[in-house]
């Protein structure tokens, strides 16, 4: 019969109910767990070398007879020892146990072992320390199968308090043994990819012969979740085909005076995607677009004549950022773009600030004028879903900085119902991390994509530098000149990792994540109070300076932010808040306090801050400590690249923690694949053959159960 992998871990011979309370520990409380649960590495104990052949300091494997075998308990040191002698044709050697009585008990002299372990050599000779050993039938016996802790390739799992490796492969080997598993993937598929069967990857994983069994092994059991993925984006797709959408009909005349009444051409590639926008919210179903441009190419204009375009034809728009700076920046762009003869009617919706039109408004007056129609287009950030905001006629959603924004506020936006027309929007998201198109089909879904290449003209590329303390004095007198010069600057003080509260009071405070949280977020404020006391007190005491912290109040943030792109102050002092979108022309420098606790495309963000006008911009570094760091960040100083960074700090971070889907409960191998282009290719040509000849995957039931388990669990999140 073949194995139920949905079953409880209890109905593995000899797991009672500890066992399983351990094991739960791991994430593993089904069958199928136990069979993912991956070995995160081997021990090589394949070759099984003659006694007389062994080597001092390696880890080798011998098979050989135990001529004898004794226990004794050694009372200054508390422990016992065991010791075997045992003998092949070339010789014998010791094997020593320290601490494993039940080691003597259970092998009689005579017994035929096979035995792997670190050797030692000391005054009394060879010896093999704490071996790992098993009884083998024939001390001949070269195969390697039936072995399960020795004389091979060994898997080495993640273990917890009293679950250990060797107690995992003893779970695990009897059930690879006679594995007989249901294969969900069709067999052309496996056939056209080279992949193997479901039950042949399991046991190579997790007993390769060699290394390369592994690897190979790992790929096919990737390929089902990439599989899944990619059959779910491609349903998803089809599904968001079968919705209606607002027709926005393209208006050449009114796109050329739009753009002819703006205060700097366009770049191509700004025109192109504009273009692509606007021919794909003609069409009578909803679009899923994604525009990639790196920080500084001018995303928001495009979005804006998007907004615009649909605004002339009565349409509404919500323009999404994720922070209130960020939102209330938009919103000011918006308005000197729109001018005040386009008749096109604003508002800003925040936590904090409720503006319609740059005035003040209360906000049910804003929630009143934009359900009545009355205003075309709303900046503003997740408060919008939070507060529930009601459209009369919402044609376009644009998400910007869309990695900012979790899964599930994206679905809230686009849930049709919150529509009064019963339709569903376009869908713009925007966002200056580089992802890969093939990765990004996978995380994201089927969309499709602009690419903002080219930077405005007149842009010189950002200087960088990664500085040591010792220069600090040679970068502020070159601040000092910059702003005499009339520039301004931005320096960004280090995240402060959060004070982990102890597991007492963990456990007895009523909300726990938040100490965390709150703490961390204290620590940051006092890291730019004081470093903006050092900064006005001591080091600049005749400039302007100017501090922006998160236990501001929005308004007070919102209007530091309007003063100093008003050219008011000359220093910022501020913690990552201004990470993403903050644009000051005139700024030229960025400063990085502690730019090692920052990854790389972060720090391509901050930098963005900069070079944004015609003048020379520099980047400085400051690592908090001088040595390890500067090799990290010297890529920084090689590349303004924003795509080469991000790709780089995937491979340094992992896809996982890069796109901040770890949580997400994908299975490590998958999360691994992630970063494999070739593998997530294939996939997806999988996942489109099956459809077209199985479309409602009738013939493919096993798949149909997945991708259904795979909907509840995105659903239930
Ligand atoms: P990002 O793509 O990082 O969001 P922004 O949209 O904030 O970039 O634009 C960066 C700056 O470049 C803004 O000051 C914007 O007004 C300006 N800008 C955008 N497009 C052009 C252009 N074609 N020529 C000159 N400046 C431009
Ligand atoms: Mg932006």
């Amino acid at each position: 019969m073949p194995l139920d992998l949905t079953m409880s871990v209890m109905n593995v011979r000899s797991v009672g109910a500890r066992s399983a309370a351990r094991l739960a520990k791991l994430g593993i409380t089904t069958v199928r767990q136990l069979l993912w649960h991956l070995p995160t590495r081997y021990e090589d104990y394949s070759a099984a070398v003659p006694i007389a052949e062994l080597v001092p300091g390696e880890k080798q494997s011998i098979r050989g007879e135990v001529i004898a075998i004794s226990s004794r308990f050694i009372w200054p040191k508390r422990m016992t020892i065991t010791t075997a002698t045992l003998r092949d044709q070339s010789g014998a050697v010791r094997a020593v146990w320290f601490n494993q009585p039940y080691v003597g008990e259970s092998i009689p002299e005579g017994t035929l072992l096979s035995l792997s372990g670190k050797v030692v050599l000391d005054k009394r000779g060879l010896s093999i320390s704490n071996p790992l050993y098993e009884r083998v039938t024939d001390a001949e016996h070269t195969a390697a199968e039936g072995l399960r802790h020795t004389g091979r390739l060994i898997p080495i799992y993640a273990e917890t308090a009293g679950v250990t490796s060797k107690y995992l492969r003893f779970l695990i080997q009897p059930i690879i043994e006679q594995l007989d598993l249901p294969d969900p993937l069709p067999e052309s598929v496996r056939r056209q990819y080279g992949l193997q069967s479901l039950s042949d990857a399991l046991v190579a994983v997790h007993y390769p012969h060699r290394p390369e069994d592994a690897v190979r092994a790992r790929e096919r059991l990737a390929f089902d979740d990439l599989l899944l993925l990619q059959l779910k984006a491609l349903r998803d797709r089809r599904q968001m085909n079968l919705l209606k959408s607002v027709r926005v009909p393209m208006d050449t005349e009114y796109m050329r005076t739009l753009v002819q009444g703006l205060p700097f051409p366009l770049t191509r590639d700004q025109r192109v995607a504009a273009l692509e926008i606007l021919k794909d919210m003609e069409r009578p179903y909803p679009m899923n677009r994604l525009l990639e441009g790196d920080v500084g190419s001018g995303k928001t204009v495009v979005a804006v004549l998007a907004a615009l375009h649909a605004a002339r034809q009565g349409h509404q728009t919500v323009i999404l950022a994720p922070t209130e700076v960020l939102a209330a920046q938009h919103e000011r762009t918006l308005r000197t773009l729109v001018g005040p003869t386009m008749g096109v009617r604003t508002a800003l919706l925040t936590g904090a600030t409720t503006l319609v039109d740059g005035r003040e408004a209360t906000k049910p007056a804003v929630k009143r004028a934009v359900s009545s129609g009355g205003v075309q287009i709303v900046v503003g950030t997740h408060a919008v879903i939070r507060d529930d905001v009601r459209f009369s006629r919402l044609a376009l959603v644009v998400i910007d900085e869309q990695h900012r924004f979790g899964i599930h506020q994206r679905a809230a936006l686009m849930k049709s119902d919150r529509h009064a027309s019963g339709v569903v929007p376009h869908l713009l998201s925007m966002t200056a991390t580089p992802i890969p198109r093939t990765l990004a089909l996978t995380v994201l879904g089927d969309l499709d994509s602009s690419l903002i290449k080219e930077k405005p003209s007149g842009r010189q590329p950002v200087r960088t530098k990664v500085v040591s303390s010792a220069e600090r004095p040679r970068v502020y007198a070159f601040i000092r000149d910059e702003v005499r010069a009339g520039r301004q600057v931005f320096v960004v003080c280090p995240v402060i990792e959060a004070v982990q509260p102890d597991a007492e009071r963990i456990a007895s405070s009523p909300r726990p994540p938040r100490q965390g949280k709150l703490s961390a977020l204290w620590a940051q404020v006092k890291a730019v109070q004081d470093e903006y006391q050092k900064l006005s007190k001591e080091v600049f005491p005749d400039l302007r300076v100017v501090m922006l912290h998160g236990r501001m109040k929005a308004k007070e943030k919102q209007a530091i932010m309007h003063e100093f792109k008003e050219g008011w102050h000359d220093i910022l002092v501020s913690t990552s808040v201004i990470e993403v979108g903050v644009d000051v022309p005139n700024a030229t420098i960025m400063l990085i306090e502690g730019a090692d606790r920052f990854g790389l495309a972060q720090l391509h963000q901050f930098r963005g801050r900069v070079g944004r006008g015609a003048h020379a911009s520099y980047c400085f570094l400051l690592p908090t400590d001088d040595g390890a760091a500067r090799a990290r960040l010297a890529a920084l100083e090689k590349t303004d690249d924003g795509f080469a960074l991000a790709e780089a700090d995937m491979k340094l971070r992992g896809p996982g923690e890069f796109f901040g889907i770890k949580q997400s409960g994908m299975p490590d191998v998958t999360m691994e694949a992630l970063g494999n282009a070739v593998l997530i290719k294939k996939a997806r040509t999988a996942a489109r053959a099956i459809l077209r000849t199985d479309p409602q995957l009738k013939r493919n039931p096993l798949l149909a159960a997945q991708l259904a388990a795979l909907q509840n669990l995105v659903h239930s999140e």
